[in-house]
């Protein structure tokens, strides 16, 4: 039997387990030391001026669009092609989604088509960098400009990707991360806030502690949640930032030699690709091959212990409590052709590199069959 290759595994050493135990005999439980040091490296690492840790990146993105007022009547532009958390937070602010449909190489939002979406309902722009690869900031920043719209970047799962030379997170008014556990770097559950705007942190860190004034005990300005990451999450995310770079150099390494062993399938599968302003750090290496032959592929890899997973096997407007904003299939086609061919492999910085050959191999044996 052969060992299991995970499509996701979160992985911590002596430096987190000794981080919690501090943490517990200090006493000190939530919005301490450990949260304000996890603040200052995420704003230092996205070189923005403020950061917010809170329980989650759908608590980030809850708080982002709660401080811009996004409401009821009024649109949020974003893709059909992304994890349910980036549209329930909309949904959850009474807005409309507005999709605008995918690139067909990055499969993230086609900036190009998004200036025929602009409404005066029009309230933000929610670009999603996806599977770790960022969008086309400079015309998606020059739209938010020209039409005076906010711009919120969902960068949960691009932590360290760059595009022309600058940290995802940082293209937005407001950038959010997420921590959770199949993340690059994870804390269980966690979420990062980042902005320059000094009154959406303040705002935004109130929020998420019941609408109370920073170091104020009971002087409520605003209505709040409790959205407040523990001093355990933040001790173990603080050591995985540590480590941040090096493990997305491994992803990315992991990449190219998988790309290089499946180049000779290249007439069935269709390999992920960078664009050249951007660096990837593969939070999924994902591939696209034929739609008629995907579910067996899964089925045959999944019986070989080879862990891969569909992201995403529908998009988001053909859900039916989300298909009631007006939307039908052929909407957005790209997304939807592409939802049919995606898998996505095990390229983690666990899996080594006999794994990854043997990944290939198992794909050219399904290949030799069919
Ligand atoms: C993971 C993820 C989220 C939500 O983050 P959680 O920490 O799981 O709440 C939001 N958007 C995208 C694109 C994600 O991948």
């Amino acid at each position: 039997m052969k060992n299991n290759i995970d499509i996701a595994r979160p992985y911590f050493g002596k430096e987190e387990e000794n981080a919690v135990i501090e943490v517990l005999r200090s006493g000190i439980l939530v919005r301490g030391p450990k949260t304000k040091e996890l603040e200052r490296l995420f704003a230092a690492y996205t070189g923005k001026k403020h950061a917010i840790a809170v329980s989650s990146g759908t608590a980030a993105l809850e708080c982002a669009l709660k401080i811009l007022a996004v409401g009821e009547n009024q649109e949020v532009i974003t893709t059909p092609f992304t994890f349910v958390a980036t549209v329930n937070t909309i949904l959850l602010n009474n807005a409309k989604p507005v999709f605008v449909d995918i690139d067909e190489e990055t499969y993230t939002i086609n900036a190009t088509k998004i200036k025929e979406k602009i409404t005066r309902q029009t309230k933000a722009l929610l670009p999603v960098d996806l599977f770790g690869q960022c969008c086309d900031y400079d015309l998606i920043t020059a739209l938010a400009k020209q039409y005076s719209l906010h711009v919120v970047e969902d960068a949960c799962q691009a932590i360290g990707a760059q595009y022309k030379q600058k940290k995802a997170g940082s293209f937005g008014d407001i950038g959010v991360f997420s921590l959770y556990a199949t993340k690059n770097i994870t804390c269980g559950e966690g979420g990062i806030i980042v902005t320059d705007n000094e009154m959406f942190a303040r705002k935004m860190r109130e929020f998420s502690n019941q609408g109370q004034t920073e170091n104020e005990l009971y002087a409520y300005t605003q209505i709040g949640v409790n959205y407040r990451m523990t001093e355990m999450q933040a001790a173990i995310a603080i050591e995985q930032m540590k480590k941040v770079e090096e493990r997305n150099a491994k992803r990315i390494q992991n990449a190219i030699l998988l790309s290089r062993a499946l180049l000779r399938y290249q007439d069935k599968i269709h390999l992920p690709s960078t664009k050249n302003e951007n660096t990837h750090v593969f939070h999924q290496y994902t591939i696209r091959v034929q739609p008629d032959q995907r579910n067996h592929l899964v089925a045959f890899l999944k019986e070989r212990s080879i862990g891969v997973s569909i992201f995403y096997p529908k998009p988001l407007h053909l859900y039916p409590h989300i298909q009631r904003y007006g939307y039908n299939e052929g909407d957005f086609p790209v997304a939807e052709r592409i939802a049919k061919e995606v898998i996505s492999l095990p390229i983690h910085p666990l899996v080594n590199e006999q794994e990854l050959i043997r990944i290939a191999d198992t794909l050219g044996e399904f290949y030799a069959k069919n």
